[in-house]
């Protein structure tokens, strides 16, 4: 997916500190992506830019897509990243420029590893299903890895964790309580997918050495003793050996965690660098078509970079 908003607020990340256990609700802003799609980003947001190395979570439907075309996002750059693709209901048709084409159904990782340059296009495709309904997902790459050889890898045979108390987790990408994603990572992090059935009361065992944040994709449920429903991200921080977990009714939650993410980095559309000239390089490239390769058979223009802001990237903390 492509960060679509025309004047992208460019930020420095990163820094030191870690925090003990909080609960701290930031709600999600209301994002239009395409002509169809309203998405709900919940990072970046006010207060908080990364949690561990993930530096971007959209959250979109279920939305009705019967008569509509569904996600059409064409073909754009990345630098310096992963993307995480995650459904719960519908199908993502992949297109990137290492000519990978791939279709990503519910439950399914498809994780793109950016490295120095990618581009690639999402297409909800013919005869789709009548609902979509998922989540988007960024990581950043660490300095020593951030020029690593651009990859597409899709994951259908992920660990399912079973916590008792009526709670099951997907391991969608890292490791949780034991069980390791196959999905590559550059950094400790964890992603995972929470299935809590009406009625589980329940603890599942985190890493202290993590910062955690979950947000709801169906559902409400209850974490650390917060009501947690879709729209906003609860942030843990860090310090915890478990994780309480309550739902009333059958929900699920995504949580994400990782060692908090030390380096400094700026972030501005598709593109994570160290610096603005990191930045300008990137968007240079994709306008002149070159380093980023062609995405082939998407029916469509490519997408155009939006203006570069005026003046210097301003350093900020990882928390704003
Ligand atoms: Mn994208």
């Amino acid at each position: 997916m492509s960060n679509l908003d025309l004047r992208p607020a460019p930020g420095v990340c990163g820094g030191t500190g870690r925090t003990g256990p909080v609960r701290d609700v930031q709600p999600g802003k209301q994002v239009p992506l395409g002509e169809s799609t309203v998405v709900r980003r919940l990072l970046p947001n006010l207060g908080r830019r990364m949690v561990g190395a993930w530096c971007f979570v959209d959250h979109y439907g279920p939305d009705d897509i019967v008569a509509e075309p569904g996600m059409q996002v064409p073909p754009h750059p990345h630098m310096g990243l992963q993307t995480v693709t995650w459904l719960h209901q519908g199908e993502v048709l992949h297109r990137d420029s290492l000519g990978s084409l791939q279709t990503v159904r519910p439950r399914e990782l498809g994780l793109m590893t950016s490295g120095r340059a990618i581009a690639h296009s999402e297409e909800s495709p013919h005869g789709h299903g009548p609902f979509l309904h998922g989540a988007q997902l960024w990581v950043a790459l660490p300095d020593a890895h951030r020029d690593a050889a651009p990859a597409f890898a899709h994951h259908t045979d992920l660990p399912v964790i079973e916590g008792g108390g009526g709670l099951s987790a997907t391991v969608l990408l890292g490791e949780l309580a034991g069980a390791t994603s196959p999905g590559a990572t550059y950094s400790p992090l964890v992603g995972a997918d929470l299935t809590l059935a009406a009625g589980t009361d329940t603890r599942l065992p985190v890493d202290p050495d993590f910062e955690y944040a979950a947000l709801t994709i169906s559902g409400e449920s209850e974490v650390d003793g917060v009501r947690l429903g879709p729209g906003a991200l609860l942030y843990l921080g860090c310090g915890r050996g478990e994780l309480p977990l309550r739902a009333d009714c059958d929900s699920s939650l995504l949580l994400l965690g990782g060692e908090p993410f030390e380096e400094r980095i700026v972030m501005w559309w598709n593109f994570v660098g160290r610096s603005q000239a990191d930045i300008e390089e990137a968007r240079s490239a994709w306008t002149s078509g070159s380093r980023f390769g062609t995405v082939q058979g998407y029916d469509g223009d490519r997408l155009a970079a939006p203006a570069l802001p005026p003046g210097a990237l301003k350093p900020r903390g990882r928390e704003r």
